[in-house]
């Protein structure tokens, strides 16, 4: 007797022949074209491309923001989302903002707070909950956008350039806290980048998109062990060959 076992294939996020086109005067701008891809739960998958190639359409469509023109795009479960900029309320402090998701949650009173203070400290800004984002960094204000996408208890986090603006070491601490979050708690992350050195350091797979129209050019497995440092001669090698990929694919469209 032979029983063939089929594994259980479940993913987080699932996308299939997505494309996603705009009005652009008289003509379409296809931003995606047949884009086709998986996330396994609890993967770190990471998504680079230069401008234009369709990354934060993706996002968006996975999001629920925006519908796809053709094909499909499945989130098994809830969803968070951080962007560049930390968009938080600015007559609300840090626990505020934080305390705002988990009542979206319908998370009550002083549980609320409980929660959001355990929030602020994981993400190592437990002395900072009273104050105003004018009063915070920039670097701590991504703290607090990542605890109140925290605080809703997301299984999905989409996340679209989120430390694009921050300095080289408040960056590489993001880093450190990112991947602490992350490690064993079953999280799925969708994490966006344009560099190639960022998506190695995070992720478990990278895709590399190029551009009109957005499409998955080229794939890698990241298979150096973790935690890995940005300024290794191991990381600069795969994420040299992942520039080399993007370089291509931005000669190919001439842009
Ligand atoms: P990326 O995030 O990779 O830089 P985007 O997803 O923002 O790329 O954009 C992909 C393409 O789609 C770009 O050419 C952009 O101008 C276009 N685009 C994105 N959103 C819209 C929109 N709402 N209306 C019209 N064009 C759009
Ligand atoms: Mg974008």
């Amino acid at each position: 007797m032979s029983a063939i076992l089929q594994l259980p294939r479940d993913p987080a996020v699932s996308v299939e022949g997505l494309t996603k086109t705009f009005p652009a005067g008289d003509r379409l701008l296809v931003a995606l074209h047949g884009v086709s891809l998986e996330v396994a739960r609890g993967e770190f998958l990471c998504l680079v491309g230069a401008s234009g190639s369709g990354k934060s359409t993706l996002l968006n469509v996975l999001a629920g923001l925006d519908q796809p023109s053709a094909g499909a795009a499945r989130v098994d479960g809830r969803v968070a989302l951080m962007f560049q900029e930390a968009a938080l309320l600015p007559w609300l402090t840090a626990a505020g903002n934080v305390e705002l998701a988990l009542e979206l949650r319908g998370v009550g009173g002083a549980e609320r707070r409980r929660q959001a203070r355990e929030l602020l400290e994981r993400v190592h800004l437990a002395g900072a909950g009273n104050r105003r984002p004018h009063e915070l960094s920039g670097g701590m204000k991504q703290r607090v956008a990542l605890a109140r996408a925290l605080a809703l208890d997301a299984d999905v986090l989409l996340m679209d350039e989120p430390f694009g603006a921050l300095d080289a070491i408040t960056r590489d601490l993001l880093h450190e806290e990112l991947e602490r979050i992350w490690n064993g708690s079953g999280l799925t992350i969708v994490f966006v980048t344009h560099n190639a050195r960022e998506a190695v350091r995070l992720g478990d797979r990278v895709l590399v998109f190029s551009s009109r129209p957005g499409r998955v050019a080229h794939e890698v497995e990241v298979e150096l062990p973790r935690p890995r440092s940005l300024d290794s001669p191991e990381l600069a090698v795969v994420a040299g060959r992942i520039t080399d990929r993007l370089r291509a694919e931005m000669g190919r469209d001439g842009s």
